[in-house]
């Protein structure tokens, strides 16, 4: 489904991301791990148009996408999260969720027809998904920090994606709604078939949930293996795992 090779980012001529690789099949639950400024969130950047490569092919269903503006690649089924959340306060969450519906529906939109009518069950069956129904209701800036960064996930399958991006979805949760968060995306993996690539701080999450693991290090993909390859390898144990804990 995705395929980044050799992808190379320099920010005035700091290397942020160097020769990156990363491969995603269908039904994949891939997780990007390495230390704070190890490149995770450029080459998530590259891959889906906030930022443009140096060099370096972004292949998405055999297509290469590198370097195309966001919009387009969402239109083609790349969605996802950011690491600071981003939503509308002071709309409900309902509303935010709708905005998301029908962003990607604009070709439809009806003028005769109130806007608030347009998306209804698609976005309540959205927010059935992701848990958030019964507070549908509630004003955003009344959502615990958990609920937040799930709701941020509800918009990015707003545009119905089959590849889902998803950076640190857990940063600064609680235990508890870390807990809700992993059986959220084992969902959408499982039951909605939905394509997962992610980026996170905590190994038992990671080590949880995904089937693929690829491991940075200063801007490199030195790694791309099963959890358990990941584990054993000596050059991660020393760079990464801090002996293999
Ligand atoms: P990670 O997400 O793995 O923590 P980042 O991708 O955010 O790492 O950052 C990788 C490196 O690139 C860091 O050294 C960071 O300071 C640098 N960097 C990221 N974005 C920019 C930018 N827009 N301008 C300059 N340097 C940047
Ligand atoms: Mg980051």
């Amino acid at each position: 489904m995705l395929r980044v090779e050799g992808i190379y980012k320099t920010f005035d001529g700091f290397v942020a991301v160097n020769q990156a690789n990363l491969h995603v099949e269908k039904g994949d639950v891939v997780a990007v791990i390495g230390p704070n400024g190890a490149g995770k969130t450029t080459l998530f950047n590259l891959i889906t148009g906030q930022l443009k490569p140096d060099r370096g092919k972004v292949l998405f269903k055999g297509k290469n996408i590198a370097g195309l503006p966001p919009y387009k690649i969402c239109d083609l089924g790349i969605s996802r999260s950011f690491q600071i959340v981003n939503i509308f306060n002071r709309l409900t969450v309902f509303q935010n969720v709708q905005v998301a519906v029908l962003s990607q529906r604009k070709k439809i939109l009806n003028m005769f027809y109130p806007a608030q009518n347009m998306a209804v069950d698609r976005t309540n069956e959205i927010l059935e998904s992701v848990g958030l129904l019964e507070k549908a209701d509630l004003t955003c800036n009344a959502l615990s920090h958990g609920d937040r960064k799930v709701l941020e996930m509800a918009l990015a399958l707003g545009t119905e994606p089959e590849l889902l991006i998803l950076d640190e979805p857990t940063a600064g949760m609680s235990p508890e709604e870390t807990a809700v968060t992993i059986k959220l995306i084992n969902k959408l993996s499982k039951d909605l078939g939905i394509t997962i690539l992610f980026c996170e701080h905590d190994m038992g999450l990671v080590f949880s949930i995904a089937n693929k693991i690829m491991v940075m290090q200063m801007g490199e993909s030195i790694i791309q293996d099963t959890p358990e390859a990941v584990k054993n390898n000596k050059r991660v144990q020393d760079a990464y795992l801090g002996g293999g804990d």
